[in-house]
């Protein structure tokens, strides 16, 4: 570690532009941040629409930094998706939250985001099977969140495991549903339990009859599929209502609840008990 860090100082100095020294400087200090194991998920309820009844947490990496205060994932999942340090991530983050989730209530399930680096260089299978074992949660209370982009690859490899996956239990859900270009074929060929519609659509659903008219679709095709639907994004009570309208299934996003450490998890889970 000590010669690489020599090395980026000479970097630094041979004239590399502001953004890439920056790119650089975040880099290693994520690199340090996932060695010293700083990196916590924190948890967003996803909210059963017709109960109002939590059945689950997504989790969410967040990084807090000594100086920078929490960096937000945008600002650093690329980077690791670039540098190949999405692979300890996303070990780190799956670890984390089987082992939290397996401390909640026996119904409530965990979701966690994979990217599609995480299939192409490692054994997920594995990766999944172990972190499994080690928290002792069922299988069937874990949820992993997948994109367009793994289904795209039309990969045997990627389809074998999310088959093997299934087939233990695990839940397969299409994360950022209808931002992709892909066509709907591959929902014939590929196996999975949830969509999770993008928040572009749930924007201004309440005024914007285009978005109503999509998120209307999406949910018919899910019924067609026998496929849970989740609207992502969810910030009003008028957006609540459309969804409801439409007999969307579950919803997430800042009216029910910001994504909250896992100390603030059991309180939730109580409050929701008590009310
Ligand atoms: P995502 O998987 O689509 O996660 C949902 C994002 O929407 C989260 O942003 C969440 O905090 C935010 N959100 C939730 N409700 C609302 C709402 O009502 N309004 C608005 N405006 N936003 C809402 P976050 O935590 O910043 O994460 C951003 C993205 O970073 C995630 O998007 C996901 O693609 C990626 N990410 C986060 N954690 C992980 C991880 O552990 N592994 C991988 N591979 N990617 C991750
Ligand atoms: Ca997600
Ligand atoms: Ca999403
Ligand atoms: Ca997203």
């Amino acid at each position: 570690a000590k010669n690489e860090t020599r090395g980026t100082f000479s970097y630094f100095e041979s004239g590399m532009d502001a953004r890439a020294q920056s790119r650089r400087k975040t880099e290693i200090e994520l690199r340090d941040a996932i060695q010293r194991d700083v990196l916590r998920p924190h948890y967003q309820p996803l909210i059963d629409l017709s109960t109002g009844h939590i059945t689950g947490f997504e989790a969410l990496v967040r990084w807090p930094h000594p100086e920078r205060g929490m960096i937000p994932p945008s600002e650093f999942i690329p980077i690791a998706e670039e540098t190949g340090l999405i692979s300890a991530l996303g070990r780190s983050m799956l670890r984390q939250a089987c082992s939290d989730a397996a401390k909640w209530p026996d119904e409530v399930r965990v979701a966690v985001n994979m990217s599609p680096l995480q299939f192409r260089v490692g054994n997920v299978l594995s990766l999944v099977m172990d972190a499994l074992k080690q928290s002792g949660l069922s299988p069937s209370r874990l949820e992993l969140e997948i994109t367009e982009t793994l289904v795209l690859e039309k990969s045997g490899q990627v389809l074998a495991t999310l088959h093997a996956l299934r087939a233990l239990g695990v839940r397969i859900s299409m994360d950022d549903f209808g931002t992709g270009y892909s066509s709907l074929s591959y929902l014939r060929s590929f196996p999975f339990d949830k969509i999770k519609i993008d928040q572009s659509f749930i924007r201004d659903l309440a005024a914007n009859r285009e978005a109503q008219a999509i998120v209307r679709s999406i949910v018919s095709l899910g019924k067609g599929l026998g496929v849970i639907i989740t609207a992502e994004g969810v910030e009003t009570e008028a957006e609540l209502r459309c969804l409801r309208a439409e007999g969307c299934h579950e919803g997430q996003g800042y009216l029910f609840s910001r994504p909250r450490p896992n100390v603030d998890i059991v309180g939730l889970l109580q409050a929701q008990k008590d009310a």
